[in-house]
């Protein structure tokens, strides 16, 4: 009876609480000093058990929902962010996270600061572009012989000497200069610190290649692993046939004995890497019988045949589920962080990538990351007939380990059936280790290729040079600082295969700059853009959400795509012309190849069976031969020029006025684009923004209707080709103008001109590069007090449009904030 005293009242219930409050912190604070590589062992061995069991059930599910971070969006600061806002702190969480909250309360006391430091991280957004140079490369539409004429290309196959890869059959020249500039500079912040999980395993990089050259014994077995449900061998049995035509020479042998587990022997070896001193282990393969009807809507109900064999759930193939070294930092998808002795080193490599580069060397190239896919993607079918793809990653400077993870991703958790070839196209990258020593790493995967450009082309023309020499029937462009999840390629290739018109996009995950951990994303995102051509993700709204009954597994159409990863049937991107290869480096391009395909018959999806992590950078660490900024402006202009009709005012009156004026900026011939555009018969951008983009705010004028004049109290008016005044009449068509977005008060094909030597005004031919015609009215560009004006600026003088006192003519005035006599007032207004 005694202890019940202590028990009476709530006070002693606090009491109660707040010791055990203490004494729960006390332990903490011992678990703190025990060694941390006790605590550390003791639970990666922990994880590593729960791996295998999740491994072995089903795909691990892990923290979700989060916010998405940007992705090639032309976040670059200026006018763009400015008026769109669209730079938003995307917060993201850590995949793996959930495990570990789940085993140590100290452990979970860091993570809890690593979360909050990531929240405050202002989200990962990135800036995009592609560079090149100034002679286009001629494209013939209809060939679909990848017909890319580029001799100063020179692409020329490296590493391996086997294989079937013919150099195109159509390849001629095309000279371009090598333009170097200046790299971004701002700085970005330090690294992240944080005292344990330093235990950094031994070996640098080129320790790394040395052992990974030496291993002869490769393992190059996977084994399917089914579900306890079902039949032992039935899925491999059926579907025999199917694995016979897919892997030549493989027999079907039996792996275990135990649980029966068929194993399949393939040339997997491709992929198996191992760290130093560890062990290869087997990769793991898991599919289902069971194959069920998936009749989603009637385009998908003849695809998803009930025939047994037509089907099979989607492979989960990853070779580092069972990780050679469960120790290693970053294992998992775990956050990873600098030892305080090397914190000097970390700062500064980190300009060699502008992310950690010093962590990125010392975790595994072939890490294991958590699986973050809903979790009807490991249910659900693909046809066993999917179409092979070429996987190309351009690289320039790309830092060695973030190079090597990301190839490795790719072998390791692909179906080696479906994985043509790897393809690496380095853009005249200038560091030594990408040249040889690269050659002689992959020279040990038969299906990596390695294309070398004589000259820095950008991203665009660097693509355009893989996808000359692909031989899948799916291209798959991936950046080259990625890792690939379990399960990401068949989801995309299915897609495909179902319609060869549908461009496919993994979600895109994040991969930490700071500590590279695993970081999963929010579901139902869509990229999208802003005025002026801003890419920048959205969320599905609920309504939506509900109205279409969309599942966090279903598709996503995206009005644009975020550009650095996607897969589209090889044959359709060159029936739609593929890039435009007059765009420079790196920008745009994302926004040209959605119009293209959108307008052109076409559709872009994200899959969000399939994810791609994505290390997300402050800065492109490589050079822009030209200023960056003009490069992503002008490779803008194209795109605006050539896809969006009368809206591309939009475009130039959203901060890009100056790109109107031609004498300065030279944006290079568009008659091959437009010319393909007629061609290939697209829709109008109109059209476009109806169908696919309907909530884009996109009105043609700023302003529109009667133009009141304060002082006159009475409406401008076109009459007889001159301008005079009238009574305001809205019926009177004569007294109807628009203010554009490139600020021309504008009638028809007449606008409001200067008439710079006697101050008065006429009417004439509009022109758009012209800065005669622009007139300033409600922009904070000009005064605020003077808001109301009309003010045009001449030989750096900047004048108002005024009527006369008499209220029968205009002409411009020195600019008086007070007279009513130059306040104006249009009936309608479409900005703020
Ligand atoms: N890239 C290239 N040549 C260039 C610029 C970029 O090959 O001139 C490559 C780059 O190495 C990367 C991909 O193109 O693999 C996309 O570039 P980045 O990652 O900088 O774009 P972001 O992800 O920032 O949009
Ligand atoms: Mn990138």
């Amino acid at each position: 009876m005694k202890w019940r005293k202590y028990f009476r009242g709530s006070g002693r219930v606090l009491a109660f609480v707040f010791v055990a409050s203490v004494v729960w912190l006390l332990f903490d604070m011992a678990a703190l000093r025990v060694s941390f590589s006790e605590v550390n062992s003791h639970l990666l061995k922990e994880r590593v058990a729960r791996e295998r069991e999740l491994a072995k059930q089903k795909p691990p599910r892990h923290a979700r929902p989060l916010h998405r971070a940007s992705f090639r969006g032309q976040m670059h600061k200026g006018a763009a962010e400015r008026e769109t806002g669209l730079g938003l702190p995307n917060k993201v969480e850590k995949g793996a996270l959930e495990l570990d909250k789940h085993i140590n309360p100290a452990m979970r006391h860091n993570q809890v600061n690593k979360d909050e430091r990531l929240k405050v991280r202002g989200g990962a957004i990135q800036k995009r572009h592609s560079a090149g140079s100034r002679e286009v490369a001629k494209f013939a539409i209809e060939n679909t012989k990848k017909p890319f004429k580029d001799s100063a290309l020179n692409v020329s196959k490296v590493g391996r000497e086997k294989g079937d890869l013919a150099p195109p059959a159509e390849r001629t020249a095309q000279t371009s200069k090598v333009r170097r500039g200046r790299t971004r500079d701002s700085p970005r912040e330090a690294p992240v610190h944080t005292p344990d999980l330093s235990k950094a395993p031994p070996g640098g990089r080129e320790e790394q290649v040395r052992s990974n050259l030496n291993k002869g014994d490769l393992n190059d077995r996977y084994h399917f692993s089914r579900q306890k449900t079902q039949e032992p061998n039935d899925f491999v049995k059926k579907n025999k046939a199917f694995f016979d035509a897919r892997f030549k020479n493989e027999q079907l042998t039996n792996k275990d004995e135990e649980t029966e587990e068929p194993a399949v022997k393939s040339d997997l070896k491709d992929g198996v890497v191992g760290m130093e001193g560890q062990q290869s282990s087997d990769p793991v393969v898991q599919t289902t019988p069971g194959l069920k009807l998936v009749q989603k809507n009637t385009n998908e109900t003849a695809l998803v045949g009930v025939h047994p064999s037509a089907v099979h759930k989607v492979m989960l193939i990853d070779m580092t589920l069972k990780p050679r070294d469960s120790r290693a930092l970053g294992q998992f998808g775990q956050p990873a962080a600098v030892p305080q002795k090397d914190e000097r080193e970390a700062r500064s490599r980190w300009s060699e990538g502008h992310f950690n580069v010093f962590l990125s060397d010392q975790i595994p190239v072939d890490r294991a990351i958590p699986d973050t896919r809903p979790p009807a993607c490991s249910e659900s079918l693909v046809h066993n007939d999917l179409p092979t793809t070429s996987v190309i990653f351009c690289f320039v400077d790309e830092v060695w380990s973030t190079l090597l993870r990301s190839v490795h991703s790719v072998l390791n958790r692909s179906p080696p059936h479906l994985l043509k070839e790897i393809i690496l196209v380095d853009d005249f990258s200038t560091k030594d280790y990408l040249k040889e020593q690269l050659d002689a790493y992959m020279s040990q995967f038969p299906k990596v290729r390695i294309v070398r450009l004589k000259e820095r082309q950008g991203l665009i023309r660097a693509r355009l040079a893989g996808a000359a020499v692909a031989t899948g029937e799916v291209l798959t462009f991936l950046d080259s600082h990625i890792e690939c999840n379990v399960g990401w390629l068949e989801p995309l290739l299915q897609r495909v295969h179902m319609d060869r018109k549908k461009v496919v996009c993994p979600v895109i995950e994040v991969i930490s700059d700071k500590d590279l951990s695993y970081m999963l994303v929010d579901n139902f995102q869509r990229g999208i853009f802003k005025w002026p051509l801003v890419f920048g993700w959205n969320t599905l709204s609920e309504e939506v959400i509900k109205k279409d009954k969309l599942k966090d597994s279903d598709p996503i159409r995206c009005p644009v795509m975020a550009g650095g990863l996607f897969s589209i049937d090889r044959n359709y991107f060159y029936e739609l012309g593929t890039y435009d290869p007059g765009l420079d480096v790196w920008g745009g391009e994302n926004m040209e190849i959605s119009f293209k395909i959108w307008m052109c018959g076409g559709e872009i999806e994200i899959i969000p069976c399939s994810r791609v992590g994505h290390i997300f950078r402050g800065e492109n660490p490589y050079s822009f031969p030209k200023n960056r900024k003009k490069t992503v402006e002008r490779n803008l202009a194209r795109v605006a020029e050539v896809w969006l009709d009368e809206y591309k005012d939009l475009f130039y009156g959203h901060g890009y006025h100056h790109l109107l004026d031609r004498s300065t900026i030279d944006i290079g011939d568009l008659s091959e684009q437009k010319q393909l555009r007629k061609q290939l018969k697209c829709k109008s951008f109109r059209w476009y923004l109806e169908n696919v983009y309907p909530e884009l705010d996109a009105p043609l004028v700023r302003a529109q209707g009667l133009v009141f004049n304060q002082g006159t109290r009475k409406c401008l008016a076109l009459e007889k080709g001159s301008l005079t005044f009238d009574i305001c009449d809205l019926a009177k068509q004569s007294q109807q103008f628009n203010h554009t977005w490139i600020w021309h008060i504008r009638q028809g094909n007449s606008c409001i001109t200067p008439n710079t030597s006697r101050n008065g005004i006429v009417l004439g031919p509009c022109n758009n590069s012209k800065s005669l015609l622009q007139w300033l009215h409600k922009s904070l560009i000009f005064n605020a007090v003077m808001v109301d004006h009309l003010a045009v600026d001449i030989s750096f003088r900047r004048l108002c449009l005024e009527a006369s006192a008499q209220g029968d003519s205009v002409h411009l005035n020195q600019c008086n904030p007070s007279s009513p006599h130059q306040k104006w007032q249009f009936t309608h207004y479409y900005v703020n």
